[in-house]
């Protein structure tokens, strides 16, 4: 027997339709506020995410899927969306053309770390970016989008934590801080802090081991070393999100484990507990870095699983849909022909799904009980008797009751059902 690779898994059809139509409410919500959809591969070279999410990170370091093609280059599965979509947007000059862009994506992410309920090793984000406005009142708009898009998950109650970790600046003297207070507990931390501490110490507030996490509590927080023009930004920011009603809770712990973040970050959490369910930030200095000209920018990304199948609405799938059941006299396909021509005609005129029993020779009873099971909604019965009079019996498979149509008049009554 096969089995799907750990960390990976099926979206069977009842999880397939919630995801779409949380796409399209989401999606709506996106394109109202000027979204446009973009979509990058899913393998690019390796050294992109190496120089954008960063060497140090566990993302790049620990968990990226990388492999050599055939002429022996590195490539890499996207572990996320923002690094693609910036070097899309240098690639195709799109800030030249339009220097307020807006985006959003849909897709897969690959991770290699090890799973557990909410964590995936192939994930599906949906993401916003927006490049071009370095204005407080666009982190407040992108938190708004983010909670009004989360109310139409039903994800329950969450809160958006939120912090600031200042300007490159800011971020080299937090940094020279940190090493300075973990220089002192040096021995006590695991190797990967150690190694951290000299090349990147930001990264060891990252770090899932236990004796570092205790270490760390203690650490100075970063807001100690933000400067007067970034904590000015911060308060605006927060001032903006109380404007637009945006509620949120400030954890100066918050460093989110990716290099190109600047002063705004910010995670989702749910109520009840458990992982992140979104994420993001700002990511001023990023475009630049990469190769095109400066360009602020700020963006965040879903996690979909978490957001929609961790969640306590759980609904149950709704009937809907008519089958077409039908019978004819031995030696005879006048029955099915008939159920057959009316299928196709009535796919064209009505958005309601329209299916053929394939319960051939099976009793009308086996067959309207399997349309049960299927989960519709109507069955149009083609019985030797009703075929005689030309007519065709609709029933509700919920309510059990029954009316007779005569052909002529079928569509019509079935475009109310
Ligand atoms: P990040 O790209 O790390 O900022 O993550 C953004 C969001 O993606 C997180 O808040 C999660 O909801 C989701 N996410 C990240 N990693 C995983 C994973 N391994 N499995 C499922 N969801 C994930």
């Amino acid at each position: 027997m096969y089995q799907a690779l750990r960390g990976t898994y099926d979206l069977l059809p009842d999880e397939a339709e919630r995801l779409r139509s949380f796409l399209n409410r989401a999606i709506s919500i996106l394109e109202r506020a000027g979204f446009r959809e973009i979509e990058t591969p899913i393998i690019e070279e390796a050294r992109l995410f190496d120089r954008s999410v960063g060497e140090g990170s566990d993302i790049v370091s620990k968990e990226m899927y990388t492999f050599p093609d055939r002429k022996n280059r590195l490539l890499a599965l996207r572990p996320e969306g923002t690094a693609p979509i910036v070097r899309a947007c240098i690639e195709h000059n799109i800030y030249y053309a339009n220097p307020s862009v807006r985006l959003y994506y849909f897709g897969p992410m690959f991770r290699y770390n090890r799973p557990q309920k909410g964590r995936y090793r192939q994930f599906l984000q949906l993401g916003v970016e927006i490049f071009g406005s370095e204005a407080a009142y666009t982190d407040a708009e992108c938190l708004y989008l983010l909670s009004e898009i989360l109310k139409e998950a039903g994800t329950g109650s969450f809160c958006v934590e939120l912090n600031s970790l200042g300007c490159r600046t800011c971020q080299d003297n937090y940094g020279k801080t940190l090493a300075e207070f973990l220089e002192k507990r040096k021995e006590e931390l695991c190797e990967d802090c150690r190694n951290r501490l000299q090349k990147n110490p930001l990264r060891t507030l990252d770090c899932k081991t236990l004796i570092c996490k205790e270490i760390l509590q203690d650490s100075p927080a970063i807001k100690n070393s933000i400067c007067i023009p970034c904590e000015e930004k911060f308060k605006e920011v927060l001032r903006y999100c109380d404007m637009l009603g945006v509620k949120y809770r400030i954890n100066d712990k918050l460093v989110r484990g990716l290099d190109y973040y600047t002063q705004t970050v910010f995670e989702v959490i749910a109520e009840d507990g458990g992982n992140a369910i979104a994420a993001g930030g700002r990511y001023d200095k990023l475009v630049e870095d990469m190769g095109g000209r400066p360009t602020p920018a700020i963006g965040f990304a879903f996690g979909l699983e978490r957001c929609l199948f961790n969640s306590v609405r759980a609904v149950e799938p709704k009937k809907k849909g008519i089958r077409l059941v039908y019978l004819d006299k031995p030696g005879e396909t006048r029955a099915l022909e008939k159920a057959f021509k009316l299928m196709v005609a009535l796919r064209r005129q009505i958005e309601t799904p329209v299916t053929l029993s394939s319960k051939e020779g099976k009793k009308i009873g086996n067959q309207l009980a399997m349309a049960d099971k299927d989960n519709c909604r109507f069955a149009l019965i083609f019985g030797p008797e009703e075929i005689e009079k030309g007519e065709v019996i609709l029933r509700d498979l919920d309510s059990g009751t029954q009316e007779s149509l005569k052909e002529t008049d079928l569509t019509e009554r079935v475009k109310k059902c």
